[in-house]
């Protein structure tokens, strides 16, 4: 639900000037939505829209979100004036969603640089596992959880480290982890166009071992095979052997 009526001052004075509410278009957030929707492109929770942010704005974002988590304290009757462990948490709050646990909505994605597959490599290797850290898109509570890549290379080739940077910028948004997979294909795609690719996530969802079912064991599963892994059974049951493989030395 969207408020039409400002209603909190923001530590920079009130928000009521001259008499008068400022129109919806001075919210930061307005302005951007504005934007998006003038394009026509999607604000999903799990979208990145670093594109749509003018230089300067993302600051005037973090006054703003801090307004409205301080709005929820309130709402949650917690004595913000008087308790010195909430005082400041509606400020830290807000800069944690939008340049930490969340940074894959507001950055851009981190550089990476692809080279020329010269010496024409085509075996199939696996990275992981990769540590992805996001939150539910239904609760706002962490997913923790490890992610391992396959790729038989095609024309270009990435780095490494880049896989890592990557998957931390994609899952850095709250995300369902069966979309965070096919977002996270998709990008890998874009970058080094592999002749296959192959991606696992297991991941424990703490809506469901701090919340709701409170079972504190289970982890979700699920893999997104595209491009030679798809139509090639051998080279997916090589790349599921490779990353069981991996696992299996993180045990001993
Ligand atoms: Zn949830």
């Amino acid at each position: 639900m969207t408020s039409t009526l400002p209603v909190s001052t923001n530590g920079n004075g009130p928000l009521v000037k001259n008499g008068k509410l400022p129109a919806l278009e001075s919210l930061v957030s307005e302005r951007i939505r504005a934007r998006l929707r003038d394009k026509d492109v999607s604000f999903l929770a799990n979208d990145n829209v670093a594109d749509y942010i003018l230089p300067g704005e993302l600051d005037e974002l973090q006054v703003e979100v801090a307004d409205r988590v301080r709005d929820l304290l309130k709402a949650l009757v917690i004595d913000i004036e008087n308790d010195h462990n909430t005082a400041e948490t509606a400020e830290r709050v807000a800069k944690m969603y939008l340049h930490e646990v969340f940074k894959g909505r507001y950055h851009q994605q981190p550089k990476v640089a692809s080279f020329p597959n010269v010496k024409k490599l085509d075996e199939i290797y696996t990275v992981g596992p990769i540590t992805v850290r996001s939150a539910c898109s239904h609760h706002l509570v962490p997913i923790m959880g490890n992610c391992w890549i396959g790729i038989k290379p095609g024309e270009r080739v990435i780095g490494l480290s880049k896989f890592t940077r990557v998957a931390d910028w994609v899952f850095s948004r709250p995300h369902i982890q069966e979309e965070a997979v096919m977002i996270l294909a998709d990008e890998i795609e874009r970058l080094c166009e592999p002749q296959g690719l192959g991606i696992i996530i297991k991941a424990q969802h703490y809506c469901m071992k701090w919340r709701g079912v409170k079972e504190p064991q289970t982890s979700m599963v699920n893999s997104v095979v595209r491009g030679d892994f798809r139509h090639d059974p051998s080279l997916k049951q090589e790349f599921f052997e490779l990353v069981r493989q991996q696992e299996a030395l993180l045990s001993t």
